[in-house]
């Protein structure tokens, strides 16, 4: 440890500190909360409320027909799925290499989770999915854009329609990214966003849905709590798809209120530019990475415009010791790992072991995958340099892991 220590400067910043909030966000949130009308529906004579004014803009970004301000990511899944016709009981495929929130939005909305595969790239394995798909006679896939790493969309595309999925899109990490140059999130029916403080734009909680089905959108706002007020949005279809189906629909209450939409548009206006910060942080760290042998990086194919967030990668075969000290050494460094393999939950970093509500379900290739998985944050608050030197860090106790493996 002393002589790890000794030889590389440790980093000191640290991997939860976000960007502040831009001036011209919190001149917006200020307005609202002088005006004190935070709920979205309660407006004054021709005024387009913020949450309004997020939905247009969204849509209007994201090249999608409808948006939907919701409360969080997690609940415009929920939405989403009800808002798809999910009948109790049935079946959704799903990503097994996920976030909490995904299966939680499943079993929230009433359905049953079917843990799909994941390849050695990060990604929903397409074999596994056409047997599952088969196998469980299950109308839906909530097929999750985990760590902003893009399946061949052309081809899961091609699947769901030959196995008649309809395919609901979670790009909690793909807000901004997109597949042979279509955004994520407009190759399904449905996609949903979150603006949760770690994602793209950070409004503390909330969350976006987009479709192009008017049906689906007005399910979705009515859904969402509209109290009969759905003319006051701001991407929505025309009020009579609205009537259609307005009193058959719930009221689940998952709307966003207009302080967080003040908070969100303004940020809105800087997404692009902020995907191409990341991505220069990415590729530095991938490119140290990239020349240390134990360590191994997902194949990021051409077509995708990915969102570097995050980055990802794996030591295959690593034992669970070494897997710890690994993550020990780096913290002892300053650098924040998170290791998939751990037994226990920490954290952001729980896997389908954990959940243990679900029916339990055998996914070998996934665990390989994770015993030896690692995972990294990369907020905007770090410069270049800082993530050559974390880069520097974990090359240096990759190594040195290898070194002593040997020896
Ligand atoms: C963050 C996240 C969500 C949504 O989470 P909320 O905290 O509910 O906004 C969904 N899927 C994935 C993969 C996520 O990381």
């Amino acid at each position: 440890m002393a002589a790890a220590t000794m030889s590389i400067e440790p980093f000191t910043r640290s991997f939860t500190q976000q960007e502040p909030i831009p001036e011209a966000a919190i001149a917006a949130a200020v307005e609202v909360m002088r005006s004190g009308r935070l709920h979205r529906y309660n407006t004054i004579e021709a005024e387009v409320p913020a949450a309004s004014a997020l939905e247009r803009a969204y849509a209007d970004y994201q090249g999608a027909r409808y948006c939907l301000a919701c409360a969080s990511g997690g609940t415009a899944l929920q939405l989403a799925l009800r808002a798809c016709g999910l009948a109790p009981g049935e079946r959704v495929l799903t990503n097994a290499f996920t976030l909490a929130p995904v299966p939680g939005a499943i079993v929230a909305a009433g359905g049953r989770p079917v843990l799909v595969e994941t390849t050695e790239d990060l990604v929903i394995d397409l074999a596994d999915l056409e047997v599952k798909a088969a196998g469980s006679g299950a109308r839906f896939l909530l097929v999750s854009h985990m760590r902003g790493h893009l399946v061949d969309m052309d081809a899961l595309m091609a699947l769901a329609g030959r196995c008649g999925l309809t395919v609901i899109e979670d790009c909690a990490h793909t807000m901004g990214a997109a597949w042979r140059g279509r955004k994520s999130g407009n190759f399904g029916r449905v996609a949903c966003f979150s603006t949760q403080t770690y994602k793209h734009m950070n409004s503390g909680e909330g969350g976006l849905l987009t479709t192009d089905d008017a049906e689906l959108a007005a399910r979705a706002i009515v859904l969402s709590g509209s109290y009969m007020l759905y003319e006051r949005h701001g991407a929505a279809p025309p009020a009579e798809v609205v009537e259609r189906i307005r009193l058959e629909t719930p009221n689940n209450s998952g709307r966003m209120d207009n302080l967080r939409a003040a908070i969100l548009l303004p940020q809105l206006a800087e997404l692009d530019a902020n995907v191409a910060r990341w991505n220069t942080r990415y590729r530095a760290i991938e490119a140290r990475l990239a020349r240390v042998a134990a360590l191994v990086l997902p194949v990021r194919p051409p077509e995708e415009l990915y969102v570097g967030s995050s980055i990802q990668f794996r030591i295959p075969g690593i034992a669970p010791d070494d897997a710890r000290r690994f993550v020990v050494d780096a913290r002892a460094l300053g650098v924040e790992l998170k290791w998939f393999g751990a037994p226990e939950p920490v954290a952001f970093t729980s896997t389908h072991a954990s959940w243990t509500y679900l029916e339990r379900q055998a996914l070998p290739r996934t665990d390989r995958v994770l015993a030896g998985l690692f995972d990294m944050r990369i907020p905007l608050t770090f410069s270049v340099d800082d993530c050559r030197h974390i880069a520097d860090i974990i090359a240096h106790c990759a190594e040195r892991l290898s070194l002593e493996g040997a020896a």
